[in-house]
């Protein structure tokens, strides 16, 4: 599942970055966090801490 709020994967019912419980199934793409601070993927899309996340959501 990835959250539509700032596309982390999980598999629980509830997003373990940003707390939201608005995941769907319909996601493509996973994209690696390790250095948010140094990356640019991560910037563009947002992104705060290190994870999983989905590259397109919707
Ligand atoms: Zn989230």
């Amino acid at each position: 599942m990835a959250c539509r709020e700032c596309h982390a994967l999980t598999t629980g019912r509830k997003c373990p970055i940003c707390g939201s419980t608005d995941l769907t199934e319909n996601w493509s793409g996973i994209v690696v966090i390790l250095d948010p601070d140094d990356s640019e993927v991560a910037k563009k899309m947002g992104v705060s801490k290190p994870g999983r996340y989905a590259i397109e959501v919707w």
